[in-house]
């Protein structure tokens, strides 16, 4: 009876009149890498009765902000101070908890300095697009990495250990001697040869397709026929539209092609620009287009970085990429016709969707749809009645999506290598320490990076995870809350993380405080035993006081699951 009574009242979030609920934030170095900001942050963090802080101690190429035998403290901390063992001890004055948190899957540095440079070889190959990856199909990274978070358990006070980007950028990577092999004994088989030199490739991609060609002619397509590559002359100018997100996918076909094309446009590193137009910036993070950029940059065009105020600066006869620039206005619009009946050329890639109703751009592109939003493997074909293209060998398009399966079945086991490796030597040494990751909060996105978070939680190799909703539309967040508690019904060991920022005219700023409360709201009904927001710095005045007087009035103790 007795137990009864306490497993009702915990269930109802209070112990014995105390209130019990996971209330966390993440932080960055730059909120406790000395003495005077740590003190400062703490202080707010209690103000709004917070209970439980996740600051970032590894990252940015294998640097720590703490003291550690395997990775240097990072060079903006003060001579002699620890940032994390300063922090614990603010921390826990105040009943505040302290999760460690672990960058695992991004290098977050140059490859020409940082722990890269004495190990090259722990790169994940098959990247591009300025992004750099451990390659944890390597058991020397695992090992590292397992250490590494182990000596910081070892060593501080901290109650977890938290695991971020414990994943990769996507699934066609790293085709490194190692895995290969690893792969073919585990599997039996050789992995798919991703060096195809001429269509068809099979790529998994995601597109902003336009489609129904009008001038244009189509020169390869999507196997579900959709034009994946289009080429149309405009007097004496040109435009070729690549319609899908190019970069992080190598593809060395494409390469050919857009390398041939480019020297055919006459273009140099003189005269070749990207142009991000305003619009687009104002709405969207711009981290494909930077990646488009790089892409172009490694096959030899590095593009100068335009906006519509310089335009008029751009000669006759250049070469424009516009890269998922989905929103162009008119006048923009007209300005690309102009240019390119007078010999200009452009290229598209991941078209206008949003724009492709005005005229000017129909007529540059040649073609006047948008043909619906998808991110699938896919099989790029050359189109029959043309000779651009020439075709190699067949690609049995079933065969090697089973194949792909099997590939991505052994990323996401390299990742789960390390989260059993951490979890085992955790619970060896601190039985009630509380192993965490935040995760991509949608299961089909998360698997798409070979993130298997609902097997961790299934196996019992995760006390608990941390997905990422930040999302401003509560229609996705409600989704979400679905997809959870399917799993999960009670939300024991799912824990939302929300985000107290939003993106204005391409700016973070802190978020719509109706809009945090709504979301709080959801959390609420949806019987959640807490939060953790994303992140400190956008922890101001205004928010502190809605949720010490609102949501957080009563100070609570952190919640965590049952152990199993
Ligand atoms: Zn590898």
């Amino acid at each position: 009876m007795k137990t009864h009574l306490l497993t009702l009242l915990l269930a109802a979030g209070t112990c014995l009149g105390e209130t019990v609920q996971h209330r966390g934030i993440w932080l960055h170095p730059e909120q406790f890498k000395t003495p005077q900001l740590a003190e400062e942050w703490i202080a707010k963090i209690a103000t709004a009765h917070l209970n439980a802080i996740y600051p970032l101690v590894w990252h940015r190429g294998g640097t720590a902000w703490f003291k550690s035998k395997l990775s240097p403290m990072a060079g903006d901390v003060p001579e002699g101070f620890d940032p994390l063992g300063n922090l614990v001890k603010l921390a826990h004055a105040r009943g505040i908890a302290v999760h460690a948190w672990f960058v695992n899957g991004s290098y977050g540095g140059s490859t020409t300095n940082g722990l890269f440079t004495q190990h090259p070889d722990w790169q994940l190959q098959g990247d591009r697009g300025g992004e750099t990856w451990y390659d944890l199909g390597k058991p020397a990274v695992r090992e590292f990495q397992r250490d590494l978070m182990l000596e910081c358990l070892k060593n501080y006070d901290v109650d977890g250990l938290h695991f971020d980007y414990i994943r990769y950028s996507g699934q066609v990577i790293c085709y490194c001697d190692h895995c290969q092999h690893e792969f073919a004994q585990k599997y039996g088989f050789r992995p798919l040869n991703r060096s195809e030199e001429r269509f068809p490739a099979m790529l998994d991609i995601g597109s902003n397709p336009l489609g129904k060609p009008t001038t244009a002619k189509v020169l390869a397509t999507f196997d579900h026929g959709v034009p994946a590559i289009t080429v149309n002359r405009l007097d004496a100018g040109e435009a070729v539209l690549v319609n899908w997100q190019v970069a992080g996918h190598s593809c060395l076909a494409l390469d050919n092609f857009v390398k041939e094309t480019m020297k055919r446009f006459g273009a140099t590193a003189k005269n070749t620009y990207q142009l991000n137009t305003t619009q687009t910036a104002a709405k969207y993070r711009l981290t494909e287009q930077e990646k488009a950029r790089v892409w172009l940059k490694e096959l030899g065009f590095p593009p100068r970085l335009i906006d519509e105020a310089a335009l008029a600066k751009v000669p006759k006869g250049a070469t424009v990429m516009l890269a998922g620039q989905y929103l162009i206005n008119e006048e923009t619009a007209k300005w690309l016709e102009s240019f390119a009946r007078d010999g200009g050329h452009c290229l598209f890639v991941d078209g206008p969707v949003l724009s492709i109703k005005h005229a000017p751009l129909q007529r540059v592109t040649g073609l006047r749809v948008s043909a619906g939003f998808f991110h699938d493997w896919k099989v790029i074909s050359p189109a029959p009645d043309q000779d651009v293209l020439k075709p190699g060998p067949p690609v049995d398009a079933t065969k090697e999506r089973q194949r792909m399966e099997k590939w991505v079945e052994y990323r996401a086991w390299t990742v789960t290598e390390l989260v059993r490796a951490v979890y085992k030597g955790a619970k060896k040494l601190k039985p009630r320490a509380w192993v965490n990751a935040a995760v991509f909060y949608k299961k089909e996105s998360a698997d798409k990076v070979c993130q298997d978070w609902y097997g961790w939680l299934r196996e019992g190799c995760m006390d608990y995870v941390l997905p990422m909703a930040y999302t401003e539309k509560n229609e996705d967040l409600a989704k979400a809350f679905e997809e959870w508690r399917t799993f999960d019904p009670r939300m024991e060991r799912i824990i939302p993380g929300l985000s107290i920022y939003s993106r204005r005219e391409g700016k973070a700023v802190p978020r719509d405080l109706g809009l945090v409360r709504s979301q709080l709201d959801m959390c609420r009904a949806n019987a959640t035993h807490g939060n953790l927001f994303f992140s400190l710095a956008y922890l101001n005045d205004e928010l502190i006081r809605f949720l010490s007087t609102g949501p957080f009035v009563k100070p609570a103790k952190p919640y965590y699951p049952a152990k199993p």
